[in-house]
This record gives C-alpha cells, sequence and structure tokens, in this order.
C-alpha cells in the first residue's frame, strides 16, 4: 500500500522516536565504509549543521561558501601536485566528476579532433560505473578492455584497443572492484602518443595516497606528477572524511578545465552557467569538507591514514588465521576476501556478516566479500573478526536465501 502524507503532522519529539526506531536495524557502516573516527565525524557534522541551508549554486554571492570551496579544491590540487596552472571543480560525489571529466574530454575532441563523428572512450573492465553512465548520457562508444590476470589494466590490450577515433584513456588509483592501481605511467604514455586524453579514477584512493606515500607505503605513481595525466577525479566523501555528498575533479591545466562548464543563453533568466553537472547542492557538504581538512591537516591525514592501515593489517592477520579463507593483496584501503575452499561461499559469508549486522561490499567476479576499511579503534576490528569467526564456524546454518551481495558502487 502507498504511504500518504499524514493528516496531522507529528510532534518533534515523535518524529525524533521514529528516526531512532528506523534506523535501529540498519547495518553496522563502521569499519566497511571508510570512517575517519568519532572526532570527525563530530568536526564534519558541526560544519555541515552551520551550512545546512546554504547553495553553493550561488557562488561568490555567498562569499564564505565561496571562499570555503575555494580553499578545498586549492587544497585538493595541492595533493594531487597540480601545477600553477591546475584548476579543479568539486561536485556531488565520484559519478559527477567522472561525468564532467567525460564531458570535458568530449568537449576538447570536439574543438580539437573535429574529424571525429563517433568519439571513444577506452577503460579497462575495471573502470567505475560511472564511466559506462556516463558515456550513454553523452553518446559516446565505450569500450571497457579485459584486466591482466593480476587485476590491473592490460597496457598492451588497451594500446590495441585504441583506434582513430578514441578520444580518451581511463586508468583508476586504485579500481573499486579490486583494490588495485592500473599502471597509470605507462597508460598516460600511451595516451600521450596517440594524442589522447588521460583520466585518472581516484575516487577511493585519491585522499589517502598521498599520506600512505608520507607514511612510507610504496605506490604506484597516479597524479599530476606523472607526464600525460589530463585530469583526476577523488572523492571527498570517501578518505577525504567530508559529509555525503562532496567529491572534487582536478585539470592539469586553466585550457582543459574550460571544457567541462556548460552555459544557457536563450531561456528568460539569462546566462546560466555550471560548471559542473548539477544545480542546487547542500552547502553542509562543502563546509564540511572544508572544515575536516582544516581540523585534520596533514599530520591527522597521516594519522587516520596510519590507523587505516593498522585496520587492514589486523584484518588480514585475523582473516589468515580463518581455515578456508583467502585475503585478495590489494594496494591501499580496500580489504577483500574470499573462501578458498567449495564447501561454502563468498555469498554465505557476506549474509552472515550481514545477519550480524555488518556492512560488506561485494565483488561478483570472482565472488569475494570487500570492505574499504576506516579508520575506527581497532576493537571494531576485533568485534568483527569475531563474528567473522563464529559465520564460518556456523556456516551450516546460513542459507544463501537470508541475504543477497549487494553490488552497488
Ligand atoms: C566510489 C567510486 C566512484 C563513484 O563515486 P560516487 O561518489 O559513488 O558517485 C567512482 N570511481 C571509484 C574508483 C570509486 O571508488
Amino acid at each position: 500500500m502507498r504511504t500518504t502524507l499524514p493528516d496531522r503532522g507529528l510532534s518533534l519529539s515523535d518524529i525524533e522516536g521514529e528516526l531512532e526506531a528506523m534506523k535501529a536495524d540498519d547495518p553496522d557502516f563502521s569499519l566497511a565504509s571508510m570512517k575517519g573516527g568519532a572526532d570527525v565525524d563530530e568536526v564534519a557534522r558541526l560544519a555541515f549543521m552551520q551550512y545546512f541551508e546554504e547553495n553553493p549554486l550561488l557562488g561568490q554571492r555567498l562569499p564564505s561558501l565561496w571562499r570555503m570551496q575555494t580553499e578545498v579544491l586549492d587544497m585538493a590540487t595541492d595533493l594531487m601536485h597540480g601545477g600553477p596552472d591546475a584548476a579543479a571543480s568539486m561536485t556531488t560525489g565520484g559519478s559527477e566528476s567522472i561525468f564532467c571529466a567525460v564531458h570535458a574530454i568530449r568537449e576538447w575532441a570536439r574543438a580539437t579532433k573535429p574529424e571525429i563523428e563517433r568519439p571513444r572512450l577506452v577503460i579497462p573492465y575495471s573502470a567505475h560505473a560511472a564511466f559506462t553512465k556516463s558515456c550513454h548520457y553523452m553518446n559516446i562508444e565505450l569500450v571497457r578492455v579485459p584486466l591482466g590476470p593480476d587485476y590491473r589494466a592490460d597496457l598492451t590490450a588497451m594500446a590495441d584497443a585504441v583506434t582513430p577515433d578514441t578520444i580518451g584513456l581511463v586508468g583508476s588509483a586504485p579500481n573499486w572492484p579490486y583494490g588495485r592501481y592500473d599502471p597509470i605511467p605507462e597508460l598516460a604514455a600511451l595516451a600521450d602518443s596517440r594524442g589522447i586524453w588521460m583520466h585518472v579514477d581516484a575516487c577511493v584512493g585519491g585522499f589517502v595516497a598521498p599520506f600512505a606515500e608520507d607514511l612510507g607505503v610504496q605506490l604506484p605513481r597516479w597524479d599530476l606528477r606523472v607526464h600525460g595525466v589530463c585530469s583526476i577525479s577523488a572523492d571527498l566523501h570517501k578518505y577525504g572524511f567530508a559529509p555525503k555528498p562532496a567529491s572534487v575533479v582536478v585539470y592539469r591545466s586553466r585550457e582543459l578545465h574550460a571544457y567541462q562548464p556548460h552555459v544557457v543563453t536563450d531561456w528568460p533568466t539569462g546566462p546560466y552557467r555550471t560548471e559542473t553537472v548539477v544545480g542546487t547542492r547542500p552547502g553542509g557538504a562543502v563546509a564540511g569538507a572544508w572544515a575536516v581538512m582544516r581540523y585534520l591537516g596533514r599530520e591527522g591525514f597521516r594519522r587516520t591514514t596510519a590507523r587505516m592501515l593498522n585496520n587492514k593489517a589486523q584484518l588480514t592477520a585475523g582473516v589468515r588465521e580463518i581455515p578456508g579463507l583467502t585475503v585478495l593483496d590489494t594496494d591501499l584501503g580496500q580489504f577483500i576476501f574470499h573462501p578458498d575452499t567449495e564447501l561454502f561461499d563468498s555469498q554465505t559469508v557476506a549474509a552472515g556478516l550481514r545477519q550480524r549486522g555488518w556492512f560488506v561490499f561485494g565483488v561478483q567476479e570472482p565472488p569475494m566479500v570487500s570492505l574499504v576499511v576506516s579508520a575506527v579503534e581497532s576493537t571494531v576490528v576485533d568485534r568483527f573478526l569475531n563474528d567473522l569467526e563464529a559465520v564460518v564456524a556456523g556456516i551450516g546454518e546460513t542459507t544463501r536465501a537470508e541475504g543477497e551481495l549487494n553490488y552497488a558502487s
């Protein structure tokens, strides 16, 4: 039956009670979805609430929010080693950042390669679904190239897929399904040699890699230090610990960034120029991103990154001790594992974890359980490992029907 608007409104305390009751049955996201810790959440919430009513669409007419957005973009560009000519936009998430970059690539190709009638984008099989979506909306032919056996982009196969109509290449840093970096310097060199655009999707890695690097973690090079990289998407609402929705898209130069905006002139209100896809968006997300970056600073992000990496190491050690489970090596924050026996499968393990209240992500090819590890207290990891052990021990009682893997994102 369809819910109807109540005839008489409820009181504030009734609403509070209802909200609490509704939330009570939700899964525990704390370990699996990139949390920064209770203090970081508090800062983000405070800033979000202060700008609860504001709309960044107003641009410079709302000076304080404009300034915060400018500073967030400056800090992000600096973290990605943009030079003095680099330019960036703030968006509502990875999908919009990707959409903006794909739009810029298409407009750039229209301007500089007018002979191309059916533009084509070449991406690794593991690149995010948002590329397929963007290409669908923008009438670009998309080619997903099979990965190498190491779950990274296969350079030779990518090179073979580049045709005269190809306008750009994509690599992930790292990819969402397997948590591994594509060979960005090699892909960027390939793009450069063919005179096409190279986009790096650092949505999940962009705001943790710089600090992991500070801590001595060896990562493949992925940012604007790499010759040939034209643009990067990086999500503030992932390891930037910003309130949702917040992301950035950064360009090597103002010239490339200038292909992104859109202007409408033939309507009654006068010129309507938007840099990104959406119109109105929440000012709280901008203020929250800004506040968290100021609160943590480089040193604080190093601390959260170290905590996250410790949690991942603890998960790895713990899962290796549970007979029948295998851990997939990942480059950064994703923790991925799967059963190595015929006796039970990933879906059953995920269903068991869900039944115990844990939220986990999933991968289908091959079936695996995935967490994007948070920087929370290690006691949360202890509780998770205990539950995982119990799930595996009691696997016979858990049935496939009790839960489906969530393949979203
Ligand atoms: C999360 C993610 C996206 C999409 O971001 P949304 O914020 O969910 O729109 C794109 N690419 C990668 C690698 C991601 O991890």
